[in-house]
């Protein structure tokens, strides 16, 4: 069985992330989400609201089986420890290939065993962050065609807390 895993900040999920859910999908037998517990931006929300809206929305958009777990500490001790063969990223614009072509070499040097995959974006999600979403939603602007209803209501509870 090729197991992967596909780690990240998810703060918060965002269709683009669940595009590259749905590719990996396809090619690996078993997909698990890793919810970085501590990630190198100040998150918004806490390592178990990601996590549990990560839950909400593979469960909104209809897909099933994609385990979600949170992490703390070095990414390839994770991925070492859950057996998986690949590490799974996305790439949006070119913008994203030096920090991921970084970060896939040196988990490569840390294990040569796994490999670091890229899934390419969907056009339609090539401009879409996280960081862009909470911009917009802090705003009062609609993030409906960015994320899942269960993100968007996240956000708006949250930047009501935090007024
Ligand atoms: P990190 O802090 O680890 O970069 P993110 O949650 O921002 O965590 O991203 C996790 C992965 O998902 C990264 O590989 C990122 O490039 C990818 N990703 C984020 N948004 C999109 C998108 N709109 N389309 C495709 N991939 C994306």
């Amino acid at each position: 069985m090729r197991a992967a895993l596909y780690p990240g900040s998810f703060d918060p999920i965002t269709y683009g992330h669940l595009d590259i859910v749905r590719r990996a999908r396809k090619v690996f037998d078993k997909l698990t989400i890793a919810v970085v517990e501590n990630p190198r931006k100040g998150a918004l929300f806490s390592a178990e609201e990601r996590k549990r809206l990560v839950e909400r929305a593979l469960e909104e958009v209809g897909i099933e089986d994609v385990p979600v777990i949170t992490y703390s500490g070095l990414l390839i001790e994770c991925a070492k420890a859950l057996g998986v063969v690949a590490i799974v990223r996305g790439l949006r614009a070119t913008s994203d290939f030096d920090y991921e072509f970084q970060m896939a070499l040196t988990n490569r040097d840390l294990d040569s065993d796994i490999e670091t995959v890229f899934f390419m974006t969907a056009g339609t999600y090539c401009f879409l962050s996280s960081s862009m979403v909470k911009e917009v939603k802090r705003y009062g602007g609609d993030v409906s065609k960015f994320v899942p209803r269960c993100v968007e209501r996240a956000l708006e509870e949250k930047f009501r807390e935090t007024a």
